[in-house]
C-alpha cells in the first residue's frame, strides 16, 4: 500500500543527503575532518540562507517531471529522456529553448551544480543510448543517482520498474554497471515506498529480480557481489567508516548504490547517521548521500527526517509538490 509520507520522505531525503554531501563532494575524508571536526560534516552549510542540492536532485526532479508528463506507461521512457534534455538546457546558455516539462518554470533549476560530464555529453547528443545500443562505456553513478522517482510510479510491477530504471540510466550511461544499479535502485524504492519493505528486504528482493532479468549480463556477478557485501557489512560489527571504504568511493554506479544501501541498512532508524555516514568519506559524497537519503527517506517517511534537514533546504515546497503529484498518479 503506497503511503504519501514515504513519497515525500523519499524526495526530501534524497535532496537532504545530496545537499549535505555537495559541500564535501570533492574532499578526502581527512580534509573533511580537518575542516568540520572529528564527526565530519553534520549539518548544512547555507548559501544565502539555503542548503543547495546538486545535479543529482536536479536530475531526480526531471525524472519525476518526465513521468508526470504522460499517463501512458509505454511513453515513460521517451518522456524521461525528453525531461533529461530539458535538464540539459538548464545547464547551457542556449537561447533557443524548447521545453517539454513544467520544471522549466522554476528559475532556481537553471544553474550548474557540478553536472556530470557523461550526462552532459550524452544529452548534448540527444540522449539516445540504450541497453542494447550503448552510447558510451560509462559506468559513472550519474545513471543511478537520478532514478528514485521511477519507484514511486504506481501501477508498475517489479520487472517493469527495473526495466524502466535501467532504460532511464542507459540514455547516458552505456556500461552494464552504469544502468543495472539504476534498475535495482528504482525497484528498491518501489518495494519500500509502495510495499512497505525494510531496506534489507528490499535490497535482497530487488537484487533477485535483477538476477532473473539479466542472467547473462557479463557484470552481473560483480554487481551481485558488491550489493551482497554491503548488506552483509550492515549486519556486521565493522566500523562504518571502514565498511564504506571497503565498498569503494561511489564514483561508479555499483559502488554508489552499495555504499547507500549499506548506510541505509546500517542506520535504518536514524536518518541523521545514515546520511552523515554516506557523505563523510573520500568519494562521491553528494551522490551516495542522495541515494541513501532517497532509500531511508522512503523507509522512515517525511517525519523521520530531522527538522534540521528539512529547514532551509532549497526548493523544499517543489520537492513536496512533485512527491504528491507522483502519489496522485494512480
Ligand atoms: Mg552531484
Amino acid at each position: 500500500m503506497k503511503n504519501l509520507r514515504k513519497y515525500r520522505g523519499c524526495l526530501v531525503g534524497g535532496a537532504a543527503g545530496d545537499a549535505l554531501g555537495y559541500e564535501v563532494e570533492f574532499m578526502r575524508r581527512r580534509n573533511i575532518i580537518l575542516k568540520f571536526g572529528p564527526e565530519g560534516i553534520t549539518d548544512y552549510v547555507l548559501r544565502n540562507g539555503k542548503a543547495l542540492f546538486s545535479d543529482d536532485t536536479q536530475m531526480t526532479l526531471f525524472t519525476a517531471a518526465g513521468l508526470l508528463h504522460t499517463s501512458v506507461p509505454e511513453e515513460y521512457p521517451d518522456a524521461i529522456r525528453d525531461a533529461y534534455l530539458d535538464w540539459y538546457l538548464t545547464q547551457t546558455d542556449d537561447p533557443h529553448k524548447e521545453f517539454h516539462t513544467d520544471l522549466l518554470n522554476v528559475p532556481e533549476l537553471f544553474c550548474r551544480r557540478a553536472p556530470g560530464l557523461t550526462c552532459m555529453s550524452a544529452l548534448q547528443n540527444g540522449g539516445k543510448g540504450s541497453m542494447e545500443h550503448p552510447f558510451n562505456h560509462s559506468k559513472g553513478c550519474g545513471g543511478v543517482m537520478r532514478t528514485a522517482p521511477i519507484g514511486l510510479v504506481p501501477g508498475l510491477d517489479e520487472k517493469q520498474t527495473v526495466l524502466l530504471g535501467c532504460q532511464a540510466a542507459a540514455f547516458t550511461h552505456g556500461h552494464e554497471l552504469g544502468w543495472m544499479p539504476a534498475g535495482m535502485f528504482s525497484e528498491m524504492i518501489r518495494l519500500i515506498a509502495q510495499e512497505n519493505y525494510d531496506i534489507r528486504g528490499a535490497g535482497y528482493t530487488a537484487l533477485h529480480t535483477v538476477r532473473m532479468m539479466f542472467p547473462d549480463a557479463e557484470h552481473l556477478p560483480d554487481f551481485a557481489r558488491i550489493i551482497e557485501q554491503a548488506l552483509e557489512l550492515a549486519e556486521s560489527t565493522e566500523m562504518p567508516e571502514k565498511a564504506v571504504m571497503r565498498l569503494g568511493e561511489g564514483w561508479v554506479g555499483e559502488e554508489a548504490l552499495a555504499i547507500a544501501v549499506y548506510c541505509a541498512a546500517k542506520f535504518e532508524d536514524d536518518f541523521d547517521m545514515c546520511i552523515r555516514t554516506a557523505v563523510n568519506h573520500n568519494g562521491d559524497s553528494d551522490s551516495t548521500g542522495a541515494i541513501a537519503g532517497n532509500l531511508l527517506g522512503a523507509k522512515l517517511g517525511l517525519s523521520g527526517i530531522p527538522e534540521k534537514y528539512q529547514k532551509n533546504l532549497e526548493l523544499y515546497d517543489l520537492l513536496i509538490t512533485i512527491a504528491d503529484q507522483l502519489y496522485q498518479k494512480g
